[in-house]
């Protein structure tokens, strides 16, 4: 399998350390053909960047990744080849936008309660479009609450933790259609990161177009099981690093990527 293009990374737009150049020049360095950026509900990333791609060789595919909710479960969504002017999808994305602020002031309530103050300003001075829990971890860093991000998610910030918040939930369901409504394709991201298999099954009955079967570092031996699940379900297999720079310094731009079929498929 060749390797063509990495669809899975964040920006200096979400989470990620990289601007969306810098991570064309890393996919040309990769020898990589084409690519996706999937920003966390933003597709800010795409302002006047095909161009760009296309001087370097490249082909971008539109790309993003929603925060959803099933069953009171947190789970993302893939979202590529739309349309970036869709009216649905811009809506979507601002409505994300309020969700997140609302959701961060109450995780920093917490924080405040916690006696771990932090100010708005401190985390919107950042500069990202989007800011999620990797900001507010670094910021809690930065003011010696914590050792590292890691212990600031492991006892504060994940999922269920002492000031975790899930905000506004937007259903997994209505951002499958407004993703198809967009003329784009819906993928269950990252299935390998599910601990939880009643979950999976109920996620498997959702009208998905295809899962991402290959993630960051996992081996083809933990791959396959998705492959045969994507293969009997007919479904489309995409993969992708989910690389976020310094943010996450184990995963390297290109860990894993899809074959030339499997990105034309997506367009
Ligand atoms: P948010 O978008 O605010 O819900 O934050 C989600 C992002 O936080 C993920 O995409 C990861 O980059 C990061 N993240 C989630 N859980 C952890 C964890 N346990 N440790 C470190 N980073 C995490
Ligand atoms: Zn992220
Ligand atoms: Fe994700
Ligand atoms: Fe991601």
């Amino acid at each position: 399998m060749t390797p063509y293009a990495d669809l899975h990374c964040h920006t200096t737009f979400s989470d990620g350390s990289c601007t969306p150049d810098e991570i064309l020049d890393l996919a040309v360095q990769k020898g990589l053909k084409g690519l996706s950026i999937t920003d966390h509900d933003t597709v800010a990333a795409y302002e006047g960047l095909e161009e760009r791609a296309r001087a370097k060789g490249l082909k971008l595919l539109t790309g993003v990744e929603f925060s959803t909710t099933h069953a009171g479960e947190s789970v993302h969504i893939l979202g590529y080849g739309f349309d970036l002017a869709s009216h649905p999808l811009l809506e979507l994305i601002e409505r994300h936008k309020n969700r997140r602020g609302g959701r961060n002031r109450a995780i920093l309530e917490k924080l405040a309660r916690y006696h771990m103050p932090i100010s708005e300003e401190e985390i919107l001075q950042l500069g990202h479009k989007v800011i999620g829990r990797p900001h507010i971890a670094l910021a809690m860093v930065k003011k010696g609450y914590v050792e590292n991000p890691q212990e600031a998610f492991r006892k504060y910030l994940a999922e269920g933790k002492l000031c975790w918040s899930p905000g506004e939930i937007i259903s997994t369901e209505e951002t499958i259609a407004i993703i198809k409504e967009a003329g784009g394709k819906a993928i269950l991201a990252h299935p390998h990161l599910l601990n939880n298999p009643p979950l999976l099954q109920q996620l498997l009955k959702l009208p998905f177009d295809g899962m991402e079967c290959t993630y960051a570092n996992f081996p083809p031996e933990k791959n396959k099981r998705w492959i045969d699940l994507c293969e009997r379900k007919q479904w489309l297999q995409t993969g992708g690093s989910d690389f976020h720079g310094t943010l996450k310094p184990q995963i390297a731009y290109g860990a894993s990527y899809v074959t030339e079929a499997q990105f034309q498929l997506l367009f």
